[in-house]
Parts: C-alpha cells; structure tokens; sequence
C-alpha cells in the first residue's frame, strides 16, 4: 500500500518509520530543502543554530521510538545531561542555577522558603503518579472518542491526576516564595496556555523537567532529525525535499493522491503532518473535516519571535539554558493570551548552545537565540523586531554584566510572518494548540477525517498536543491506527 506523508516535522518521521516497518511504501513531501519542519538548522559564518527546539525533555519518549525498531538512541547521537539543568534570572534576587540533582535541588527550595522541601517531595511523587499513568493510559491514545478513556484504571486514577484543578491553583496553594512559583509553572509554557488554564494534571512536566532531566544530543537537536531520517531511510522510506504540497485531490470521498509542485503523484493514503489547519482549509480545498469558524474559536499556542545571533566572544554569565524572569509574568502573559498585543516588558529565553557544544560556533565565540514568546496573528514588522532586540539585548548585557552588542557578527531574526511563510501556520503559531482542558485528548481535533476514509492528521495540531516528544508520539499513534484499520487490506494487496 502507498502512503504519502506530507511535511517532515517529528510527527511525519515518527510516522513513515512506523508505516515502513509495517510493509507500506512510504513517500514524504516535504517542501524544503531539509527536513525536521520547526527543528531545521541554520548555518552561517561558522554557526550551526538549532531553529527550534533545544530544550529535550522525556529521553524515554525517544528511546522508546528507536526501540519500537530494535535500535536505541545511542546508535545515532549521543546524549548528555546538562547540570546544573538551567539556570533563571529573577527580579531583584540573584539568579539560581537549577542542580540537577535531586538532593541539592531540594536544599536550594528549603533555602528560598523553608519548609518547601518536603512539598516539593509531594509535588514530585505525584508528578511522577501523572507522567506515570499519562504515558500509559493517556497520550498513546487515537483520541477519536470520550469512550477510549473509561477504563476502571483511568477512573480510579482520576481523581488523583487534578484534572479539575489548574497548575497555578495547585502551586497557589502549596508555595508562597514566588520564585519557586515561577520556577515550576514554566515548564507549563511549553504547552500554550496560561498556568491558570492549564489542568494540573501537567504538572507531570515537573517530573520531567526536574527528574528526567534536561538532556542535550551532541550536535544539536538537528542531530535527531537527522537520526530519523537516517532510520526511516534505512527502512525504504522515500524523501522528496523542495516538494510544496499544493492540493490533496478527493473523489468520491477517497483520496487519490496529491498535487506538489504542479504534479499529480497516487496514493492510496494520505498523511499531513503539515499544520492541521492549512491541511484542512487549503491542502483539501472544500472537504475540510473542521469550519473555518471551528479553527478560529482554537485557542492557539503562542507564536515567538525569534533572534538567531553570532557573538564574537565568550560571555561568562550564562548557561545553555537561560530564563530571563526580569520582569513579571502576569502583565506579558496577558498579551499573549488575553489582549493578544506585543508586550512591554517581556520575559525571554536565551540558549547558549555553544557552552555545551563546541561544534556550534568557531572557537573563542558564541552561539545564541532568544527567544520571546507572542500572541499568535500579531502584526509583524521590522520595526517591532528591531525594537525587541534592542530591548532584550540591553537587559541581557545587564543581566549577564557584558557588552554584547557590539560584538555581534552573525545576526538573523524570525517571527510570525516567517512561521506563516515557512510552515503554513495559522497565524503564524509556533507550537500549534494549546493544551487547555477543553482542547485535551479527545477534545483535540482529531487524526482521522470524518468523511475521507484514507487521510490522516498527524502533529503538534493533534493528539496529544505541541512539543518534541508528543510529535514523537503523535507520528506513532496515526501509524499505529492506519496499520490496524487498512491491516486486512495490506495483507490483501501483498498477496
Ligand atoms: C522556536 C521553537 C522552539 C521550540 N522549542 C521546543 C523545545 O525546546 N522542546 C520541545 O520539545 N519542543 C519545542 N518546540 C515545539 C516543537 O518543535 C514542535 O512541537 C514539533 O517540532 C512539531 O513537529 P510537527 O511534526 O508537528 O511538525 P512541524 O515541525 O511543524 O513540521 C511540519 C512540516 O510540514 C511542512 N509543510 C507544511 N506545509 C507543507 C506543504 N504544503 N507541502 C509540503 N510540506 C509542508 C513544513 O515545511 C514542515 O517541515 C519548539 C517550537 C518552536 C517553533
């Protein structure tokens, strides 16, 4: 059976490697010249930036995927934990490096607010009760319906995973220092939405960030990328890059097969891991599965603007990780969420990817992206770019004590605009949906098409929602589905 993938972001990569294994042809369309869709790499004047993630979370996620192929992870990059795992900037306070070690960990929380040791304790163990039963009962589901999560398990764990509660309500209460509410409310960002939208059963993202840890490939998350494809090309699946999918063709109510770069090429099934809105609204022309209306009543992810910079030297005051929590939250998150305008004052991340990796930038010299998370579908001009980079550059020259724009020499920048250009995203997001109760598992819009029985929807746009990982995730579980849907018929065809 003939199956064509369209995009070549985690999702679709996760996906053709599964569907290859299973004994499907599998083609990727991919309409640049590299794949890994949000994880390209840029390389200028001796530079090598991962484009966007850099953060990797969950390693069992990856090492689970390259199992499902009798391979593990280690046969393609190798991995280093970063400790101390990043360290946050605050106001008015000096900055705290993250330990990655437990004990130590526990000791710089009892130091900022006596007595939080112990909670965070707690708040770990039921963390882990929540990454727990979530990566068993929950993420590795279709979605397609309510009835896939009634299970005696999943019941009898409800009540335990704070599905009612939000994470702001959840730390509200259990801590008073604000530091450490800032410090464990952030890996929430991750997932698009405002801690009090957030249902704290994601507070087993705190397990993951503060127990699994913080890894980095060597080479950069490209390196994963790379790896994937490698996988998937040892399994015969077929990369077409430069190949700009223009239309998914429908007759009958089947697809036929697809329409890139003026050519008709068949199919039996077709996959988008493209984004979802852009697969339904214009890739299917008029059999899309949702309304524009539906979409537009999405509440989306933010969108980032991006600054991909070069510095000629070293600067001593940061980490790889860096968070830049200068300024408060509350008023930023607003603009982002609720007025949907550009903030004032801005809350930043920097990566330095160059203090782990010599391999990203010359010697003597340094590798940097900044990044600010914005309301997605702002307007976005030069102007507003320049004016945030002059902005964040000067609290981070104070931040870090050094002069730093005036040894810049490679400087890019990269916001909504480029995100609609470059990857056909609905108002220019960045990580897709967010992950508020009502857009959770089978609340998401969903990987089967109601009508077309042979298109499906893979990515950050579906279950089980934005980030590297659920990618991962998300590829496995659209392929798991359509082998055990057209199984009969591949066993058919092969005969
Ligand atoms: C700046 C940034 C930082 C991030 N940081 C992290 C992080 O640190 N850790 C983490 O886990 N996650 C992070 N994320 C989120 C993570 O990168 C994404 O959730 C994930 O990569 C999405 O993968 P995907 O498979 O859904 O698709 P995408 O990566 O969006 O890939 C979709 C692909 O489809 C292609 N495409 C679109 N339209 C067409 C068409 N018509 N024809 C052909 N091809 C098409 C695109 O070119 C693209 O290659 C970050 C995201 C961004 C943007």
């Amino acid at each position: 059976m003939k199956a064509a993938i369209i995009g070549s972001g985690f999702s679709s990569l996760a996906c053709a490697s599964v569907l290859a294994q299973n004994g499907y042809q599998v083609t990727v369309f991919e309409k640049h010249g590299q794949p890994g869709g949000r994880a390209r790499v840029l390389e200028e004047g001796g530079f090598k930036f991962d484009m966007g993630p850099s953060w990797y979370w969950m390693p069992d996620i990856f090492e689970s995927f390259f199992n499902r192929f009798e391979k593990s992870t280690e046969d393609y990059y190798q991995l280093q934990r970063l400790s101390p795992s990043y360290r946050v900037f605050f106001k008015n306070h000096p900055f705290l490096d993250v330990s990655a070690e437990l004990e130590k960990l526990y000791d710089q929380f009892e130091s900022i607010e006596p007595g939080s040791k112990q909670v965070l304790k707690s708040v770990l163990k039921e963390a882990q009760y929540k990454y727990e039963v979530g990566m068993k009962e929950f993420v590795y589901k279709e979605s397609l319906s309510f009835t896939e999560f009634i299970s005696t398990k999943i019941i009898a764990a409800s009540f335990k995973l704070d599905l009612l509660k939000s994470v702001k309500s959840y730390f509200g209460s259990r801590f008073k220092e604000e530091r450490l509410i800032q410090i464990l409310e952030f890996p929430v960002l991750f997932l698009g939405a405002m801690p009090e939208d957030t249902p704290a059963l994601y507070t087993m993202m705190n397990y993951a960030d503060m127990v699994l840890g913080t890894w980095y490939p060597k080479g950069g998350m490209h390196q994963v990328v790379r790896a994937m494809v490698d996988l998937a090309t040892e399994l015969g699946v077929n990369f077409h890059l430069n190949q700009n999918v223009e239309e998914i063709k429908v007759e009958n109510n089947k697809a036929t097969g697809l329409v890139a770069n003026g050519s008709f090429h068949a199919f039996d099934l077709v996959i988008s891991g493209a984004d979802y809105n852009h697969t339904d609204r214009v890739l299917l022309k008029n059999h899309s599965n949702y309304s524009s209306s539906y979409w537009d009543k999405r509440t989306f992810a933010p969108s980032c603007l991006l600054y991909y910079i070069g510095v000629s030297k070293k600067i001593k005051n940061l980490l790889h990780h860096n968070l830049c929590f200068d300024t408060d939250f509350q008023p930023h998150a607003k603009t982002i969420y609720k007025s949907k305008s550009w903030p004032d004052a801005p809350q930043f991340y920097v990566s330095c990817a160059s203090k782990t990796d010599p391999t990203v930038a010359p010697e003597g010299k340094e590798n940097i992206m900044l990044l600010i998370p914005v309301a997605s579908g702002l307007e976005d001009t030069q102007e507003i770019r320049d004016h945030y980079f002059d902005l964040i550059l000067n609290r981070l020259e104070i931040l870090t004590g050094e002069e730093i724009k005036d040894h810049i020499e490679y400087k890019r920048d990269y916001a909504i605009a480029d995100f609609k250009k470059d990857y056909n995203a609905y108002k220019g997001n960045a990580y897709g949906l967010a992950n508020t109760l009502q857009q959770t598992a089978f609340l998401k819009p969903k990987i089967v098409h109601k009508k077309i029985k042979n298109v499906f929807f893979t990515g950050q746009l579906t279950t089980p929602g934005p980030g590297v990982p659920p990618a991962l995730i998300s590829g496995q579980v659209v392929a798991d589905y359509i082998i055990k849907t057209f199984h009969s018929q591949l066993e058919t065809a092969s005969i």
